[in-house]
């Protein structure tokens, strides 16, 4: 099967985006504050939104289930407080769940987390416990910067974030890393801040022994690991300078990249670079590039073409960057296939 473990609610109805207009207008307006109860979305409004847009190209493209989460730029959690944001963090997740029973086979959850900028990480507790226990969500999204592109936070190797950690390792759920939108002029969040916060999380990683205190600890770098496979030589040397073991050690069991790179000689370079058992499908359509690119004919985000294009790649190296690698990382999407192929035998 083809798991793509990096999806975003990124067509939600519109309901969604004018409840949240209505949430920032309260900060400084509070008679206009919306109660999470005035936002009604209708299964057949949720149902019509993915039929069109995801599954739609997911069928068409041959990807069985994608890892769901709320979209990414619309965390922003450098808006409002931490009740702010616990209150979008819950409404965004709980429309994630209803896609997933809504298609239970081919979407299932990740979690958006009620980060705020200034709060401590185990605020974020409850609703991760929510999301995997009531929800099923194999997974969370982590931002690294909550203030939007100024960097604000601890590293994520600081002990500021383990509270956080302690809880994804005891319900071994790993983290994709994912910054949410640059409200920094500097920083286009897409085309910058993304790729800037890949490359910085696994420097943050590499300056550090995260993984020595977690050693069961999981990140997923996504947008194939920003500048990170393009630079290995750079942040080999580093390690070696720094005198930090050598990078399969110290960082390879813990650190996955996923395939969101769009162009053929960007798959080409990550899998011939990393590691295959590394390297999680994804395309994160439909998302920050969902064009037709001229050069091909086919979208920038059709990212199953570029690995099955890969050169470098054996028939088992598509097996492990398609399924076996995500069933690994993601142990309780692993056990949610499984409970349902015992239901179909
Ligand atoms: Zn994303």
């Amino acid at each position: 099967m083809i798991i793509d473990c990096h999806g975003h609610y990124t067509t939600a109805p519109a309901a969604l985006d004018a409840w949240r207009k209505q949430q920032i207008a309260g900060l400084t307006d509070p008679g206009r504050a919306p109660r999470a109860s005035d936002l009604r979305i209708s299964d057949d409004e949720l149902r019509a939104s993915i039929s069109g847009n995801q599954l739609k190209q997911m069928l068409e493209r041959g990807i069985d289930l994608t890892i769901f989460s709320p979209r990414a730029s619309f965390m922003a959690h450098h808006i409002g407080d931490l009740e702010t944001s616990r209150t979008w963090a819950a409404i965004c997740n709980e429309l994630c769940c209803r896609v997933a029973e809504l298609f239970p086979e081919h979407f299932i959850g990740a979690a958006m987390l009620p980060q705020s900028l200034g709060a401590d990480p185990k605020t974020c507790v409850p609703e991760l416990e929510r999301c995997v226990n009531e929800y099923g969500f194999v997974a969370v999204n982590l931002n690294p910067d909550p203030s939007g592109g100024h960097w604000k936070s601890p590293p994520l190797s600081d002990r500021h974030w383990y509270p956080l950690y302690e809880k994804m390792v005891e319900y071994d759920i790993p983290a994709m890393v994912h910054v949410s939108t640059s409200c920094n002029a500097c920083f286009h969040t897409t085309g910058a801040h993304y790729l800037n916060a890949d490359t910085t999380a696994f420097m943050q990683c590499l300056t550090s022994d995260l993984f020595r205190d977690f050693p069961t600890l999981r990140f997923v770098i996504p947008h194939g690991g920003g500048a990170v496979p393009y630079h290995w030589g750079r942040f080999r040397g580093l390690a070696q300078a720094l005198d930090r073991p050598p990078l399969e050690t110290h960082l390879l069991k813990n650190v996955f990249f996923d395939t969101c790179v769009y162009h053929q000689a960007g798959v080409d370079l990550l899998t011939k670079v990393i590691p295959v058992d590394n390297i999680l499908f994804a395309s994160e359509m439909i998302g920050a590039v969902r064009g037709i690119d001229p050069q091909t004919g086919f979208h920038f985000d059709d990212t199953r073409r570029y690995i099955d294009a890969a050169a470098s790649l054996k028939k088992e190296d598509r097996q492990k960057i398609y399924e076996t690698n995500a069933r690994r990382v993601y142990p309780r999407l692993d056990a949610a296939l499984r409970a349902r192929t015992e239901i179909l035998a």
